[in-house]
């Protein structure tokens, strides 16, 4: 038999919704699971309300109307602020046990991790390359000095060109990707009720120091 409840600030929800998340409607959204057990979030204010976003995998909350999502699934209730209220879809059933969204931000944080690993060892890399191209270049840009002085010739554009060809060789440390892993990291490193920033440390200890939600 198909299950429905009224999430809101006046919803059947088996947790509480403070008061002071005035963007979060008396009845909000509709949460569903069909016959096949496959779970459903609509928002119930309307294209011009306050609506309901999701989280996607890069972190980004992006509104929805009508979704079919999973015990994983971040919802927030509002655009976002105080004011909103976010929640993990798993709260429906476990209201007050959050050892299974520890699980997954552990197991979300040490993929990041591993990703930060690899790319700090890339950058490392091109780091040391950069370091040696530009010693071998100094050394034929300073033998080239000589050579002109020597001689006596005009080779003075020698050292410029040289150190131009050479820059446009460079393999450029990736920063771009390393900062994109950064920022996942930071919109995962938050707690699973309160949603505070929170450190790697606390997910390990699997307890939030603001909120003291433990699991
Ligand atoms: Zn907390």
């Amino acid at each position: 038999m198909p299950y429905e409840i009224i999430i809101g600030r006046g919803g059947q929800q088996p947790f509480t919704i403070p008061g002071t998340c005035e963007a979060v409607s008396h009845h909000h959204a509709r949460f569903t699971v069909d016959d096949d057990g496959n779970w459903f979030i609509e928002n119930l204010t309307g294209p011009g309300g306050n609506g309901i976003y999701i989280k996607d995998c890069n972190g980004t909350f992006r509104r929805t109307e009508a979704k079919m999502i999973d015990r994983d699934s971040v919802i927030r209730l509002g655009s976002g602020g105080h004011i909103s209220f976010t929640f993990y879809a798993n709260r429906i059933i476990a209201p007050d046990d959050y050892s299974y969204e520890f699980d997954l931000i552990q197991a979300q944080l040490r993929e990041i991790q591993q990703e930060q690993s690899r790319v700090e060892a890339e950058n490392e890399k091109k780091a040391r390359k950069i370091k040696a191209i530009r010693a071998a270049s100094g050394v034929v840009t300073l033998g080239l000095l000589a050579y002109a002085a020597v001689m006596k010739s005009p080779a003075g554009f020698a050292p410029a060109a040289i150190s131009g060809a050479v820059t446009a060789l460079l393999p450029s440390p990736d920063q771009k990707r390393l900062k994109a892993v950064l920022e996942k990291k930071k919109a995962l490193l938050l707690c699973p009720k309160c949603f505070s920033p929170i450190s790697e440390a606390a997910i390990y200890n699997r307890a939030c120091p603001m909120c003291k939600a433990k699991g």
